[in-house]
């Protein structure tokens, strides 16, 4: 029988509501969240870990990295077969692609969590495990990288991204839909995930701003990160990657400044694109030496990039990180 190791690491699936605040707050250990997962003894043998309790706002890139050297930790060892981590689930996109990006393994991570506490009427968490536990002993998840399984749903961690902020299908593919699913405890595949890039990062000592454009924005924020110290910045331009002609100044002072800028759109769907020549408009931006990063929510490109600068890559380096095999070179 194949062996699983779980890794706890906070969010609601750990959470029950709290009677003097009538609100959530984490409570449940791995072994009493396990403790409903009743069967799954049949499919696989569970090893149980804890990382963190932490709701996952709370989470950051340092912590990202220490759960990702725990995770590799793992990986590493002969006897484990896939890995389960769960996570809070508003960041959980997030740390699901910095572990894609940063873990070297074939075997399957998979990354879960739940929409309901454990004092709701609908807890999800024991059934996001125990179909992430049949993802995780599945061969057919053999080297497909970090995938994320809620409702019965498989995405690329890649490519996810929490659409909904109370729904249990809240994780959601935009522009491809998913990976695969779990049927029947059956997991089953529709299409191959993208090709994921590996850095490796020593530290999360450098920063990456992220700044979403509104109607009329200039460079105050691009300032402002600049002045602070960031090291990178993730535009979410708008449409296929424009931004106001007032916004230029302040992307002109970061390329200056060897600032890497990502544009990606504010748009839920879509890929950027140099399909604009104004002032500000897409053409103009990655003449000026703006790096575009197709589809990628701004949250999932600031951790590639973070991941990127934090493993020292060069400017060219992170063009082709971002842009290789998608955009034509200059
Ligand atoms: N706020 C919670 C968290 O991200 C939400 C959840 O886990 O679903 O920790």
């Amino acid at each position: 029988m194949k062996k699983v190791a779980v890794v706890f690491n906070g969010g609601t699936i750990s959470m029950k509501v709290d009677e003097r605040l009538q609100a959530a707050v984490p409570s449940l250990s791995g072994e009493d969240i396990m403790s409903l997962v009743t069967g799954v003894e049949d499919y696989a043998k569970v090893e149980n870990h804890t990382f963190s309790s932490l709701p996952s706002p709370h989470v950051t890139p340092k912590l990202m990295l220490e759960l990702s050297k725990f995770v590799q930790d793992l990986a590493n060892r002969e006897d484990i077969d896939g890995i389960v981590v769960t996570h809070g689930t508003d960041t959980l996109e997030e740390t699901a692609y910095f572990l894609d990006l940063t873990t070297n393994t074939k075997k399957p991570i998979v990354v879960t969590g739940a929409m309901r506490s454990s004092s709701e009427l609908g807890y999800d968490g024991p059934f996001n495990l125990a179909t992430s536990i049949c993802t995780a002993i599945s061969d057919e998840a053999y080297g497909r990288g970090v995938l994320v399984c809620f409702n019965g749903e498989l995405n690329d961690s890649i490519e996810v991204t929490k659409a909904n902020s109370m729904a249990l299908n809240a994780f959601r593919t935009p522009n491809f839909g998913p990976i695969g699913v779990v049927d029947n405890n059956n997991v089953i595949f529709y299409r191959k995930g993208k090709k994921g890039v590996k850095l490796n990062p020593k530290n999360m000592d450098k920063d990456v701003a992220l700044i979403k454009c509104v109607s009329g924005m200039g460079s105050e924020f691009i300032d402002f990160s600049l002045d602070k110290g960031y090291k990178g910045l993730v535009i979410e331009a708008m449409g296929r990657g424009n931004v106001h002609q007032t916004m230029v100044k302040g992307i002109e002072r970061a390329i200056k400044e060897d600032i890497h800028v990502i544009i990606v759109s504010r748009c839920f769907e879509g890929r950027v694109f140099e399909s604009y020549g104004y002032e500000g408009g897409g053409k103009h931006l990655r003449n000026m030496g703006c790096i575009f990063g197709d589809t990628m929510p701004g949250q999932k490109a600031r951790i590639k990039l973070l991941a990127a600068i934090n493993s020292g890559k060069t400017v060219e380096e992170i063009r082709g990180i971002f842009e290789e095999g998608l955009y034509a070179n200059h």
